[in-house]
């Protein structure tokens, strides 16, 4: 059980967000949580339809944070984890690079607060030097009554290296190093206001011009561009960047391999 002194600085934090967020990003409804399970999983339940064309939902603690095809996400008090859910004009099918436009968001909202070297690493993951500090599940809701499209965008990114990190078998990163619960706390506010407002700028030109807006971006922040890859599916071969689409394309000398979706991950040669 939360207690009630928890309670009420979670309304207080939410209203605040609420207030500060309202003269960029009219309409948006932020609801605070201390705990959930999953912030995708909530946005994507009914609770929250009377909202659904732009919610956020941010949670000081997740405790079964999603990956992509089932694999977890790790967060404790020092992660900043959220996620949107957002109405677009166009179709399912028409969010292809939805994902890498929302990683170019977020680089260039964490380039705001000073944090380098930050490359994205195809499809979903944000790299700070060669370790991962955030990565982005985008899930699609049903469809709704008026054809409208709604998407789910759940990001996690590690303020402070997650407790488990050592469980992990990749290069964990964080934002910061050493903080007190209160900086730590802080600091996760101040991203989130940050990164709140870049993502929702980036899905308003996402919803009007689609990938293509972002792809030069993209390019300017991919991982290994021209570098050896290999691909969880055993293909390999040199790091091309990614089409209109946002598909991954790898030139494998015999010929330049496109890679849409699929639960495909890239590593360096
Ligand atoms: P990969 O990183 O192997 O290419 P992926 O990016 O496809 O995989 P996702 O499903 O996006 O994987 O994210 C889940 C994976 O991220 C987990 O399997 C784990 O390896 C890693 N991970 C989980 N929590 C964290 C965290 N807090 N910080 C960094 N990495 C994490």
């Amino acid at each position: 059980m939360i207690p009630e002194q928890d309670k009420q600085s979670v309304k207080e934090l939410e209203s605040r967000l609420n207030g500060l967020l309202q003269p960029s990003c009219k309409d948006l409804a932020v609801f605070v949580v201390e705990e959930t399970e999953s912030t995708n999983a909530d946005l994507l339940r009914l609770d929250y339809q009377e909202h659904e064309n732009k919610c956020v939902l941010l949670a000081l603690k997740q405790s079964q944070g999603r990956g992509r095809q089932g694999r977890k996400w790790l967060s404790d008090t020092g992660s900043l984890t959220f996620s949107i859910r957002w109405q677009f004009n166009r179709s399912a099918s028409q969010l292809n690079g939805l994902t890498l436009a929302m990683a170019v968001a977020i680089i260039k909202g964490l380039q705001t607060l000073g944090v380098y070297p930050l490359s994205i690493k195809w499809p979903n993951d944000v790299l700070k030097g060669s370790g991962k500090l955030g990565g982005i599940l985008i899930e699609i809701g049903k469809p709704m009554s008026d054809g409208m499209t709604h998407a789910v965008i759940g990001i996690g990114i590690n303020i402070q290296r997650p407790t488990h990190a050592a469980e992990l078998n990749h290069e964990v990163a964080a934002l910061y190093e050493g903080l007190s619960e209160e900086e730590s706390s802080q600091m996760r506010q101040e991203t989130f206001l940050v990164l709140i407002q870049s993502l929702i700028s980036a899905l308003t030109l996402f919803d009007a011009q689609g990938f293509l807006a972002f792809r030069q971006d993209w390019m300017a922040s991919a991982a290994w561009l021209g570098k050896k890859v290999i691909l969880s599916s055993g293909s390999s071969g040199t790091m091309m960047g990614v089409d209109q689409e946002g598909a991954l394309l790898v030139d494998t000398d015999l010929c330049i391999e496109r890679f849409l979706s699929g639960d495909l991950s890239l590593r360096p040669d």
